[in-house]
């Protein structure tokens, strides 16, 4: 006998002892592995004749047999050799749904078995043994694949002589609270069928035993056999919109791409013209594990009428839109089309423009109509979308602008920049924003109280990308986006402003001294009127801001490469502006102190960190102690 790989024996054991009340969806998954295997042979016979069987012969059969308790499922489909057998169901292929158990060890009654394709192994939920017969195509020997559990499984050549493979289930005894039976009543298999795997593509049959009259003998019935397909053959992206629940909608997203919630938003589509599609997409309701890691891949499924060409075309999705999972299916590209062809289709490049322009328009109607849903979207991928502005060089601009978001001063809600906009006073020329790590430190910038005071909305840039992205779009509708800690932002007259200028030029000297004290971490210091209550505060001059500094210093490799220039604004209607004048007059040796204490001061304010905390701490003790 064979060991199961570690990972497999223990998705095993988890199926084996699985209390998951939805067991039925072991069929679901025999039945899909079954009809992918088909789609193989069937791909494969497009381009060889050897394969020898014809589109409409494809099928997959039930057999149900109630005194020996057991399920056949049967396919004509690429079969498995004996490698094949030892490979594909001796090591678990997806391990998508181990890793998410390690991840969410700690949560229980986390419904992973239902919702992820747990794949072949979930027949073990419902059977005790489970023996899978399969003759390759283009082998000349079948072999037969059998186990009863975690101990492992053994592989011995069987008789077989049609292409294809024989999944035969031994079903459970019933217990007290599983009723196991019922899966070997042909009613509930047919249920079944028509609620998982109604879209697959290729028949599903199963043989009826029923009566039937005996025509010319009124009253007299004789037993036939009766052949039924149960599905009815139509993917669900082909369907009528009005055809299709939300339930039908939600189930066959969580089972295709993995989820275990619903998505939150369902976008299907078809359109007809210059290309001729049907799609069907989604967005996740969560951010996907994986998501912002290097291991995530972007890109739709591409069906040719009806048939899997690519599992994940990375042409179909714009970046900005990487997180929409979904499908399409086109009458216009050629089955046999290669990857290297396909990236220069312009059938492909059309379809793609099309889907971009359509997930932009949902976005638009949901933050329209459903706003809370939005702002959930947003969290999970506005971040997303500001790279797609900040990486295009402002190239998506325009298709991304109305679909960000950003929390503002005012009611500390979200608010879009067309918001924003329409609510700005008569005398405000741009759009004010203020970066900091959370919407509460930078509510505690020094800069914000007078420009609140003066009855003014502030966007609060919390994420890294936020203000590359605004500096990237430049301006929204003609209003430019101003930085409140910019060193150039004001909001005086200009009799203010000339004042303030004389009151700096007259002090020139002392800033000299005060930036001396202080060393390189600033480039001025001046006095400043935009402060209310607040003593101090920094600001920067040019084009890096103090946040951006932050940002980029923490990129790996960038390490203290970046400087924003810094200016230490005093605020001059504070008392210690006059305090400081008198010392420069009678006591340089105190002005110093004092210097590197109110630099500290605006650096603990604005978030950053002090370069030399030991000495700030000598420095505050001395002043206690006077
Ligand atoms: P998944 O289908 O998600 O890859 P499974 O555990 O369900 O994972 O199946 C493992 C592999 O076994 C499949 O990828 C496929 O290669 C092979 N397989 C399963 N069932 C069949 C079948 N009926 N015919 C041919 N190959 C099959």
């Amino acid at each position: 006998m064979k060991q199961f790989k570690s990972e497999s024996k223990r998705l095993m054991d988890m199926m084996i002892n699985s209390i998951y009340t939805h067991k039925e969806i072991f069929l679901r998954e025999i039945i899909s592995n079954a009809s992918d295997a088909i789609d193989k042979l069937y791909f494969r016979s497009l381009t060889d004749q050897s394969v020898g069987i014809n589109a409409g012969d494809f099928e997959i059969t039930i057999e149900l047999d109630k005194q020996n308790r057991t399920i056949l499922v049967s396919d004509n489909g690429c079969g498995m050799s004996e490698e094949e057998l030892d490979k594909n169901l001796g090591t678990i292929a997806k391990s998508g749904s181990l890793a998410f158990k390690n991840e969410n060890e700690k949560t229980e009654n986390v419904d992973i078995i239902g919702q992820f394709g747990v794949g072949f192994y979930s027949a073990f939920m419902v059977s005790d043994k489970v023996v899978v017969e399969s003759l390759a195509f283009g082998a000349d020997k079948a072999y037969r694949w059998s186990s009863s559990g975690a101990e492992g499984y053994t592989i011995e050549p069987c008789d077989k002589d049609t292409v294809g493979t024989t999944v035969t289930m031994h079903i459970k005894e019933d217990n007290g609270d599983e009723k196991y039976s019922e899966y070997l009543d042909q009613y509930k298999i047919s249920e079944l069928i028509k609620k998982y795997s109604d879209y697959i593509r290729h028949p599903i049959k199963m043989a009826f035993e029923t009566k039937k009259a005996v025509e010319g003998k009124e009253g007299e019935f004789e037993d036939v056999t009766e052949i039924r397909t149960l599905n009815s053959m139509i993917p669900l992206w082909k369907k009528k919109k009005s055809e299709v629940k939300d339930e039908d909608y939600n189930n066959f997203y969580k089972e295709k791409f993995f989820d275990f919630e619903d998505p939150a938003k369902i976008i299907h589509t078809s359109t007809e013209g210059q290309a001729t599609f049907n799609a069907l997409m989604f967005i996740p309701a969560r951010t996907p594990f994986d998501y912002y890691t290097k291991d995530y891949e972007k890109g739709l499924q591409l069906y040719s009428r009806g048939v899997l060409i690519m599992d994940k075309c990375a042409d179909l999705l714009p970046d900005h839109f990487s997180f929409v999972k979904g499908l399409v299916d086109s009458e216009d590209l050629s089955l046999n089309i290669s990857r290297e062809m396909l990236q220069h289709d312009g059938q492909l490049k059309l379809i793609a423009k099309t889907l971009e322009k359509k997930i932009k328009t949902e976005l638009e109607k949901m933050l329209k109509n459903e706003r809370e849903a939005y702002e959930k979207f947003f969290k999970s991928f506005g971040v997303q979308l500001k790279f797609g502005i900040y990486n295009g060089y402002g190239m998506n601009k325009d298709l991304l602008k109305d679909l960000l978001i950003f929390v503002s001063s005012s009611e500390k809600k979200y608010v879009t920049l067309k918001e924003y906009k329409e609510r700005m006073k008569d005398t405000q020329n741009d759009i004010y924003y203020a970066c900091g790590e959370t919407v509460e430190k930078i509510e505690m910038l020094p800069q914000c109280d007078s420009v609140k005071e003066k009855g003014f909305e502030v966007l609060y840039l919390t994420e890294n990308v936020d203000e590359f992205a605004l500096k990237m779009m430049a301006d929204y509708d003609g209003k430019k986006f101003v930085n409140i800690c910019d060193e150039q932002f004001d909001l005086e007259s200009e009799d203010e402003k000339k004042a303030l200028e004389q009151k700096n030029t007259d002090n020139k000297e002392m800033f000299e001294e005060i930036k001396n004290a202080i060393g390189d971490s600033v480039n001025a210091v001046r006095f400043t009127s935009k402060l209310k209550n607040h003593p101090v505060c920094l600001t920067s001059e040019g084009g890096i801001s103090l946040e951006m500094e932050k940002t980029l210093n923490s990129m790996p490799g960038n390490e203290q490469g970046i400087k924003a220039q810094i200016v230490l604004e005093i605020n001059a209607e504070h008392p210690i502006g006059e305090k400081i004048i008198s010392l420069y007059k009678d006591d340089k040796e105190t002005l110093k102190k004092y210097s590197k204490l109110l630099y500290d001061e605006a650096c603990l304010i604005g978030g950053r960190s002090l370069n030399d905390p030991a000495e700030h701490s000598r420095l505050v003790s001395e002043l206690m102690i006077k």
